[in-house]
């Protein structure tokens, strides 16, 4: 399959609110897709179907081909392809940012404790924060910490990275900071969805941008003729 990601009539209810509408998504691998439409469109719920953090009550979400809403060995390797960063970096308080960032390496894909160091140490240092490794969470600036939660997702080394609107809880100052190691993320050839207001990314990053209106994906452009007046 050329596509990184692939939904299928994929229908997610909250109770009895309709929060997506038969969606039907195709992604090629290596695109960079920017999620945008108003507060309380389904674009996290879509972002979060794309790694079961939701799971949709109907329709199809494939990984590289393979559909992760069946249980089997193949949906839980395609699974750990997708790395995925959320507003409020979801840091654990009580670990340092290097623990942080080699719990899934040590748990998951069960490296041996020296090359999951080594590994994020190396990630920690592409975000520039490596200096900051055997610091708490608390004791970092939230572009700090949101760089921290990239390095950690890379340390999985992801094919698919999902990011929720990654600068929305940080101050001015600290959003050009994360959007750097973003847009240097761009050049790696991974597949890139993300949810995000910035429409400096976009113009600057995004092959294609989707927006989302009610639960259904209602535009579906190149960044170019997006950012066109009409
Ligand atoms: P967006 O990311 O575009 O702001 P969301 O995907 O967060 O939209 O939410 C879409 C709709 O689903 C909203 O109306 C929201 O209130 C509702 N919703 C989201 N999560 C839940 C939840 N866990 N329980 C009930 N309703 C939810
Ligand atoms: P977003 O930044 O994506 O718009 P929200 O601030 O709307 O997210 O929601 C934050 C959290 O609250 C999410 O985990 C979402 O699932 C949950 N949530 C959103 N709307 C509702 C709702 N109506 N009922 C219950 N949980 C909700």
């Amino acid at each position: 399959t050329e596509f990184a990601i692939r939904l299928v009539g994929l229908n997610k209810y909250y109770g009895q609110y309709h929060a997506l509408r038969n969606v039907d998504l195709a992604i090629s691998r290596g695109q960079r897709i920017v999620l945008c439409g108003p507060s309380g469109s389904g674009k996290s719920t879509l972002t979060r179907c794309m790694n079961l953090l939701e799971r949709p009550e109907s329709g199809k979400v494939e990984i590289e081909g393979v559909n992760i809403l069946e249980r089997s060995a193949a949906a839980a390797a395609a699974l750990r392809r997708v790395g995925m960063v959320f507003q409020q970096f979801n840091l654990f308080p009580h670990k340092t940012i290097l623990q942080n960032c080699v719990l899934a390496p040590l748990l998951v894909a069960r490296q041996p404790t020296a090359i999951a160091e080594e590994r994020a140490l190396h990630f920690l240092d592409k975000v520039r924060i490596a200096d900051q490794a055997h610091k708490y969470p608390s004791q970092l600036s939230g572009g700090q910490q949101q760089r921290a939660a990239i390095a950690r997702a890379l340390t999985m080394d992801p094919e698919i990275l999902l990011f929720d609107e990654p600068t929305s809880a940080l101050d001015p100052e600290m959003i050009k900071e994360v959007l750097d190691v973003m847009v240097a993320l761009a050049d790696e050839g991974r597949t890139m969805v993300c949810v995000t207001h910035e429409m400096g990314f976009a113009r600057q990053v995004a092959d294609r941008v989707l927006f989302m209106d009610e639960g259904s994906i209602v535009e579906d452009r190149d960044p170019q003729s997006f950012f066109e007046a009409p």
